[in-house]
């Protein structure tokens, strides 16, 4: 899969174990067509009449990298994928592709649990790696909405749930910019602002929340959690679902808050970030406690995806890059998320050795440290 004139040094380190820090349950049930379809790209919803999503280029890469960990020729016709899936059935398919991905670890953002998904501990199970939980704050939040009577109990009892879930996790999540976007007013919000933005809440608590007050609220008292058990916080930037309005999903945006927290030494990990990818490297070069990853990105733009990593390198410190796949539903996700970081990594790598830049020696430091040291540090894993 690497290029062959790789120094070893190189190729041994970005074969290596993966960590994977940002990833969601992918699907026990064996899926139709129509269903497969619906969960390639982030739209969620059918192509057009007469076209697929196997033309894009995730379904393109489907077919290039995932048709042989199924024992088929690349570039398969998607009847003869998804025929093979079908033939194999969602256990052993989910089982070969999480551990073709090589992933020595997963952090499942448990925030979209489903019964259809796998759990955290089955991803670890099927993958054959070791897993753990990511909470994401707008869940528990949504949780305490629903059962609270008066706004001081629904104070009281988010924090106490926070503590709660984060005793068993090893990070935490905010999907602020789908809520309010990132251009909130950073300052913690008054008790007061509180109590009466609750009140209005809990009128009628089914509704998703995107109450800017509350939304702060919730990420200050996230922010006294992480500082007392020295988590990070994920902030999801940049590339998302049509939910997202992308013009306020830039990680500059919250340039504020990321100052805000500079001195409680509280890791932000900023995730996805494309197209916005570089001003996340720029951030993360100029603040202390920021942490970059394009995850999804490079599974979605597939063919395209080491131009982006090459951006991305242009200006992040090494010891601030992370992996992910961010895999949603289908475990090809997982295996594509690796394969491209590998790819794009061997190619920034590569040119970086052979033009004299760097080292082999430490070429290979960098893989390991995106790869899975970084993410060690940041998670204390
Ligand atoms: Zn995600």
């Amino acid at each position: 899969m690497l290029p062959v004139d790789l120094p070893d040094a190189v190729r041994d380190a970005l074969l290596a174990p993966l960590v994977d820090h940002h990833c969601h349950g992918v699907r026990r049930d064996d899926l139709s067509r129509a269903q497969f379809e619906l969960l390639i790209g982030e739209s969620r919803t059918p192509a057009p009449p007469g076209t697929t999503h196997f033309d894009t280029p995730l379904g393109a890469a489907i077919r290039r990298w995932c048709a042989p960990v199924l024992d088929l020729e690349p570039h398969v016709a998607p009847a003869v994928y998804l025929g093979r899936r079908q033939e194999l059935g969602a256990g052993e398919v989910n089982r070969r592709l999480l551990q073709a991905s090589g992933v020595v670890a997963f952090l499942v953002d448990t925030g979209l649990e489903a019964p259809d998904l796998l759990s955290a501990a089955e991803m670890g199970r099927h993958g054959g790696a070791a897993a753990d939980e990511i909470v994401r704050l707008e869940q528990v939040e949504q949780d305490i909405a629903d059962t609270a009577a008066v706004a001081v109990d629904y104070m009281d009892s988010l924090g106490e749930e926070l503590v709660a879930r984060a005793a068993r996790a090893v990070g935490l999540k905010s999907i602020i910019a789908y809520r309010c976007g990132l251009d909130f007013d950073p300052s913690r919000p008054s008790r007061g602002s509180v109590i009466a933005a609750a009140n209005r809440r809990l009128s009628d608590p089914r509704e998703r929340l995107v109450d800017p007050i509350l939304l702060r609220h919730l990420l200050w008292t996230a922010v006294d959690v992480a500082r007392d058990r020295a988590l990070p916080i994920q902030f999801h930037t940049g590339y998302g679902d049509a939910d997202l309005d992308m013009s306020r999903a830039d990680p500059a945006q919250m340039t504020g808050f990321i100052r805000a927290l500079q001195p409680l030494g509280i890791p932000v990990v900023l995730l996805h970030c494309y197209p916005f990818h570089r001003q996340a490297a720029y951030l993360a070069s100029v603040f202390p406690h920021v942490y970059v990853d394009v995850g999804l990105t490079l599974t979605h733009t597939a063919a395209g995806s080491a131009r982006i990593l090459d951006e991305l390198l242009e200006l992040v410190p090494f010891h601030k890059q992370l992996f992910s796949s961010d895999c949603y539903g289908l475990a090809e996700g997982c295996h594509l998320g690796a394969v491209y970081f590998r790819l794009g990594m061997a190619g920034a790598l590569g040119r970086r050795v052979e033009s004299g830049e760097w080292s082999a020696a430490d070429a290979a430091r960098v893989a390991h440290m995106a790869g899975s040291g970084n993410a060690r540090r940041v998670y204390r894993l």
